[in-house]
């Protein structure tokens, strides 16, 4: 792959690691993600390829390490130990850098967090999902509330003083009561950082064929809107920094890793399926893990797809993505990594979206308004 180092080297910008652990027990109902049940005896094979995939990567410096899934903690504190000395090796994480694991209730226990705390990882990021039982069985979720209270617990114990939980909400059938019962069960629990996706029903999925059937009532999307509108008051009341679209924090615990992503800087994906972004190329390894371990073993390069992204469509998604967040995009900001200031680029999309009341653009930074992140896909389309 050619990859054009110089461009790095000017911008200046900040990376991120990620390492994609596609193995869960069972697959939930709700997910398309690229993830697989009853692989789990790849996983010491999957390790080593991970690593020499890491050794052979460019010779960049990076900021954060965030392990995603599928389920991470279906690795042991020692594999997970051996992939963090492996990426501080490579790309000369700073100490004290962010390194998060995902993690699911009922994988881990007071002992195993223990372990990963003291192999590095600082950061533990809980999938929830839902506070109430039947909810957690309609979205096919291996535990249940008691033990997501239990792993959240453990976490203290094990000294992780930066812990994020995420929960779905727009369920079928799921009320606003219920919503609301949720977020005072997940605000008594005190998190430093909170993820609250509305459900996507994604095609193909178990959920989706119990919609399409009629078992299930599709959900709504009004209702959805209001129990957002609900999580805006009741966190902001709790004191969380609402600071993207769907994520919440207590000030100064906003997610690194997630920032890179969101701010547009440069990110390198490890593991099947996994995606990079740097220096004006986009590219993204085979699915499989199977294929993707045996590429890595024949020597083989595990990229299945490159994409060389022009200036325009990197300003586009530098707008669509630095939108989501409460910051917004400063002028100063884009005109040193473009060249040009926002007005000479978007002055028609501004001048429209901001009439529309989706925008506030003060010459200097540019904002959505409240109404606009709830119309956030109408706003982004017009910078792409
Ligand atoms: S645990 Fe996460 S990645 Fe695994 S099947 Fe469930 S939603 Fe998908």
């Amino acid at each position: 792959m050619a990859i054009r180092k110089s461009q790095v080297a000017d911008r200046n910008l900040r990376s991120a690691i990620y390492l994609h652990v596609p193995f869960c027990l069972r697959r939930c109902a709700y997910c398309d993600f690229n993830t697989y049940a009853g692989l789990g005896h790849l996983i010491p094979q999957y390790v080593d390829a991970l690593c020499a995939e890491i050794a052979r990567a460019p010779d960049v410096r990076a900021h954060t390490l965030y392990f995603g899934g599928g389920t991470p903690s279906l690795l042991s504190p020692e594999q997970i130990e051996r992939l963090v000395r492996a990426v501080r090796r490579r790309f000369g994480l700073p100490d004290g850098a962010e390194i998060t694991l995902e993690a699911n209730p009922g994988t881990v226990d007071r002992d195993t967090l223990s372990r990963l705390h003291a192999a590095g990882v600082n950061r533990l990021s809980l999938g929830v999902q839902s506070a109430h039982d039947g909810e957690l069985r309609l979205l096919g979720r291996l535990h249940t509330w008691d033990q997501a209270v239990e792993a959240f617990r453990a976490a203290r114990q094990a000294g992780f003083t930066n812990v994020n939980l995420d929960f779905i909400y727009g369920l079928p059938g799921q009320t606003l009561d219920r919503w609301r019962a949720t977020l005072e069960a997940a605000l008594r629990l005190g998190p430093e950082h909170l993820s609250l996706y509305a459900l996507t029903v994604e095609e193909g999925t178990p959920l989706a064929s119990r919609i399409a059937s009629g078992e299930l009532p599709f959900p709504d999307d009004d209702l959805a809107a209001e129990m957002y509108e609900l999580a805006e008051e009741m966190l902001e009341a709790a004191g969380y920094v609402h600071y993207e679209i769907s994520n919440w924090a207590l000030p100064s615990h906003e997610c690194q890793h997630n920032l890179v992503y969101w701010r547009n800087e440069s990110y390198f994906g490890f593991g099947a399926g996994a995606a990079s972004w740097w220096a004006g190329q986009r590219w993204a390894n085979v699915p499989h893990p199977t294929e993707y371990i045996a590429r890595i073993s024949r020597g083989d390069s595990p990229v299945d797809e490159i994409e060389t992204i022009p200036p325009q469509l990197e300003m586009g998604e530098t707008m669509m993505m630095g939108l989501r967040l409460a910051e917004g995009i400063s002028d100063a900001r884009f005109r040193q990594r473009f060249g040009v200031g926002l007005a000479e680029v978007y002055r028609d999309q501004l001048t429209e979206m901001q009439r529309l009341g989706l925008l506030v653009w003060d010459g200097r930074t540019v904002r959505l308004t409240q109404r606009g992140r709830l119309l956030g896909n109408q706003v982004f389309q017009q910078f792409l």
